[in-house]
């Protein structure tokens, strides 16, 4: 593959061609020519030359201002890509790098593409794999199997996306609440001695095949049933693995009923990881209700004291207030949905249990703000876009006989408005170990109601944190969405715009840069990502879509997955 100069070595030569002679030596400033096959220092004359023989890399991004992904300054740097890579970071002008196509991006920021750390992008679906409303925002990498739903079938997955094409770089975990739903269907109880052996065994099998860790959503059901010991030991299967990852949904996020408690809940996450050997990233993480409002900074510090006795322990966060997830979570305590959907509905029909979960119901509307906050983002029309209270309404009854009556045909998806306070949010966003996610899930063309995280999450943070109120650097911003996931990660090839480092890279218009999506509007594409490549080739080309499918599944380290 053609390349202007060796990865990995300076950008200049050393000053060492001596022209004179031993008595009088004459240094000259040197640069890297390739030809005849191999490296040579030449003098600088001599470059002209040597650019004859060099091949033009593919393309240049020419012009613009650069960030890096390690937090810098920006500098003013082309980028020359030839094949998958970046072969040249620098003035091209001067040491003659020239390309097939060059892309005047005067004005604009080039960035590396963006890593979104919890995403549930439908790649492996018609309308989600192009993964379009993820690359408006920037993203080029998504990681998948999160708040404990992965499969273990990791290298069928994989190899799926391969073989189908994806729009974006795709790495996956292994479920904790896919494991034991295997094992154990909904069993609110411990698991028996062989039943831990065979979500072990899962969990193995998902690590042999390339996953990055174990993922738990313990504020969802079953995984709500476990101890925190059950969680420990599937870790330690993972930890098995270097660089293995707890990515968490941890226990009270999502304001739990009844509360398990903000701080023991991170308290939980941290032991789970610091006992069984895993890194641990709190994912779409904030101080969840109106009790925690103006929390997030003891939460925080918990996390830091982690880190500062050496727990590998990060976050990541989007900048909205509201989140999704569904009813039955958001409305139906626990033990009324223990042995699944069928003992649920026997509950509801029983005029003893009804009674208690109705209270209950009622008491975990409160937390979430009043039945005026639960929104329908679900497939069903006659609930899209509505509220319960509204639903409540129309059927003449209160809202928790609304909410059982809707879960009697099947759980819906619902966001929660204003669960999270953009104080905590603000918070969040300056620790420096967090990462930025969407938690967003491509709706589809039956689901015109959706949370606008999955359209707008990336670029919401720049637009509101950095350009409208100033609270955080352009620099800092781009790094919490790019070279800090790949150091976590533990990716040597992509994160930052480098030489020899994979090509995904996003161009950013600062002008015009914008979410677009709104609650009531959400399926609208951000602005203002102006190119996106994804390993190389364009997926953005001047803001409009090229429906390239230049993704590859990564496993565990970030190689490609190569079918073994
Ligand atoms: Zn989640």
């Amino acid at each position: 593959m053609p390349v202007i100069r060796p990865a990995g070595l300076p950008s200049r030569a050393p000053y060492g061609f001596q022209l004179g002679d031993a008595m009088t030596p004459r240094l000259i400033p040197t640069r890297w020519c390739f030809s005849q096959g191999t490296w040579h220092a030449v003098p600088l004359i001599a470059v002209l030359a040597c650019a004859e023989d060099n091949p033009p890399a593919d393309l240049l991004l020419a012009g613009g201002s650069a960030l890096d992904g390690a937090g810098g300054e920006a500098t003013a740097a082309d980028v020359a890509v030839t094949g998958d890579r970046i072969v040249f970071v620098g003035d091209a002008a001067a040491v003659g790098v020239t390309a097939v196509d060059t892309f005047d991006v005067t004005g604009l920021v080039v960035t590396p593409g963006f890593i979104d750390m919890h995403s549930h992008a439908e790649l492996g679906t018609d309308h989600g794999r192009d993964a379009r409303a993820f690359l408006h925002q920037g993203i080029t990498s998504v990681a998948l199997g999160v708040d404990g739903g992965g499969s273990a079938e990791v290298a069928a997955r994989l190899s799926g996306w391969e073989e189908d094409g994806i729009g974006v770089n795709a790495f996956v975990f292994v479920g904790h609440n896919w494991v034991r739903r295997r094992v154990m269907a909904m069993e609110g109880r411990a698991p028996a001695h062989e039943e831990l052996d065979a979500m072990s065994g899962l969990v193995r099998q998902g690590m042999e095949q390339g996953a990055y860790g174990l993922s738990s959503g313990l504020f969802y059901l079953p995984g709500n049933y476990a101890e925190t010991e059950e969680v420990i030991e599937l870790n330690r299967v993972a930890a098995e693995y270097p660089g293995a990852i707890y990515d968490t949904h941890d226990r009270d996020l999502g304001a739990t009923y009844p509360p398990f408690g903000y701080l023991k809940s991170i308290a939980e996450g941290i032991r789970i990881g610091e006992e069984a050997g895993t890194k641990v990233i709190f994912s779409h993480f904030n101080a969840q209700g109106a009790h925690n409002y103006g929390r997030a900074h003891e939460g925080a510090a918990l996390i830091e004291a982690a880190r500062a006795r050496g727990v590998e322990v990060a976050g990541a966060h989007h900048s909205y207030t509201a989140t999704q997830s569904n009813l039955r979570s958001y409305t139906v305590p626990g033990w009324a949905v223990e042995g699944g959907d069928t003992a649920m509905v026997r509950r509801f029909d029983h005029p003893d249990t009804v009674e208690i979960v109705d209270r209950q119901t009622r008491e975990m509307l409160v937390i979430r703000g009043g039945a005026d906050n639960l929104l329908f983002a679900d497939q069903r029309p006659e609930l899209n876009g509505r509220t319960l209270q509204d639903v409540a309404d129309e059927w003449a009854m209160e809202a928790p006989a609304a909410a059982r009556r809707i879960l009697r045909d099947g759980n819906a998806a619902v966001m929660n408005l204003g669960l999270y306070d953009g104080e905590n949010l603000r918070y969040l966003a300056g620790r420096d170990w967090m990462m930025t996610c969407t938690d967003g899930r491509d709706p589809g063309p039956t689901r015109p109601v959706t949370h606008p995280r999955a359209f707008g999450s990336f670029t919401k943070k720049i637009r509101d944190l950095v350009l409208d109120e100033g609270l955080l650097t352009l620099q800092y911003t781009v790094r919490s969405m790019t070279g800090l996931a790949a150091d976590f990660l533990g990716w040597s090839e992509r994160g930052y715009l480098r030489e020899g480092h994979l090509a995904d890279i996003t161009v950013l218009d600062l002008e015009t840069l914008d979410d677009m999506a709104t609650y009531e509007n959400p399926r609208q594409y951000s602005r203002g990502t102006v190119h996106v490549l994804v390993n190389g080739v364009f997926a953005i080309r001047d803001g409009e879509a090229t429906m390239a499918l230049a993704g590859r599944s990564l496993v565990r380290g970030g190689d490609a997955f190569d079918g073994g």
